[in-house]
């Protein structure tokens, strides 16, 4: 018996806006916010309602009406995803859309090598896929789902069913400041990552090294130097998340991660660190290394364990073998000692080999062992603000058993 995974994914290109295309982009951007409006008026939030609600409402608008659907789709996401910030106890501003953004799974056609796209009433406009688009979505089993427009950019997502790969081990990946450690009982790597934290200091110093003392030139400076500095570790942590997914298909292990919700809150002002250990800590891209694993294992079909906070109490301080609490020491610098069993262990290793027993153990509890199938992936964009809820496109989830 084999499982069907659908694996979600985007890929995206920059393009030449005509003028129709930033009109229809600006329109959207009204439509939703429109939407937003009378949905805050009315309280509703759900689709179904806010449908009822704004459809008409936005009849006033010169838009194809495949696009009311989704502007109303998008308000509906970014409604719930306040509401769910107020659940929290967050303090949210108004939600308002400021992106020029077009997200529609209707209405697009592919072909010959271009996107056409409705941009009026009767209108039509083709944008040429490059080389790389084409050879993803032509992919065996590739569906095209829904398209992106921002100003310059176009990004598709695409769906494929995937058999899912049958493991017989587990491997953990644990993440630090310098290195990404992966491995189990047999064996473990590192993936130096102390490229990124350089970089991230050298855009430390920069940003700070502009002293005018003016808000928005700053503001614009630091997103800039940001950008350019999340494309160059997003570039370094590519290769080294690629490797490892590859190996753990090879080698028939499923991925355990921990989870790293709320990391962020651990490193904030008042928690008694020192500003320059919380930059640091901050700075580094706990989540982008999980999200790549992530996206890339299910792709693929890999199954991906993401280990609670309560399951992964401790999994760098205890002995892998024996169970003990591990001893550190100054001296020992970032090796632990475990006294029961007289050996020092290198305590990134600890953890990865913790975290691939802890995984193993729900691994073989469940059968079929239940892989995390959730996760925000109706939209894979990087930097998508809130969740897209799109009619029908849902999130991945596993499939009904089929007979193979
Ligand atoms: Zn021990």
């Amino acid at each position: 018996m084999s499982f069907i995974v659908l694996a979600v994914k985007s890929v995206w290109q920059y393009y030449v806006p005509s003028r129709d295309v930033l009109r229809l982009l600006d329109m959207f951007r009204w439509m939703v916010n429109d939407s937003i409006g009378i949905g805050l008026v009315n309280g509703a939030s759900s689709l179904r309602r806010l449908s009822l609600l704004s459809y008409s409402q936005l009849a006033r608008y010169d838009s194809p009406s495949c696009y009311k659907l989704c502007a109303i789709s998008r308000a509906a996401g970014i409604l719930a995803a306040q509401k769910k910030s107020v659940r929290r106890g967050f303090t949210t501003r108004t939600p308002y859309s400021f992106k020029q953004q077009l997200v529609s799974c209707y209405g697009f056609k592919i072909e010959n090598g271009y996107l056409r796209i409705p941009v009026l009433r009767g209108k039509r406009f083709s944008i040429p896929l490059t080389k790389h688009m084409l050879e993803v979505i032509s992919q065996p089993r590739v569906k095209v789902r829904s398209f992106t427009l921002t100003q310059n950019r176009l990004s598709l997502c695409i769906a494929r069913d995937t058999p899912r790969i049958e493991c017989t081990s587990t491997i953990g990946v644990d993440r630090n400041l310098r290195n990404l450690t992966v491995g189990n009982d047999e064996e473990t790597r590192h993936y130096d990552l102390s490229k990124c934290v350089r970089m991230a200091k050298t855009t430390v110093r920069i940003v700070a090294s502009f002293t005018r003392n003016d808000d928005r030139i700053r503001t614009v400076i630091a997103s800039k130097y940001g950008e350019r500095r999340t494309a160059r570790t997003g570039h370094l942590l590519h290769n080294a998340t690629k490797t490892i997914v590859a190996m753990a298909v090879r080698r028939r292990e499923a991925i355990v991660l921990e989870n790293i919700g709320g990391i962020r809150s651990l490193y904030r002002k008042g928690n008694g660190q020192g500003g320059k250990y919380r930059g640091r800590m901050n700075g580094w891209s706990f989540g982008e290394a999980q999200r790549q694993i992530e996206y890339k294992a299910r792709w693929i079909g890999l199954p991906i364990i993401r280990l609670s906070r309560r399951e992964t109490r401790g999994s760098s301080v205890t002995c892998p073998r024996c169970g003990e609490r591990l001893q550190s020491d100054k001296k020992l610098k970032r090796k632990l000692w475990c006294g029961n069993c007289r050996i020092v262990m290198d305590r990134d290793m600890v953890a990865a080999v913790n975290l691939a027993r802890r995984g193993r153990v729900r691994f073989a509890r469940s059968r079929p062992p239940i892989i995390e199938a959730q996760g925000g992936a109706v939209e894979a964009m990087k930097g998508n603000p809130t969740p897209t809820v799109i009619p029908g496109v849902d999130a991945p989830k596993l499939t009904q058993p089929t007979k193979s």
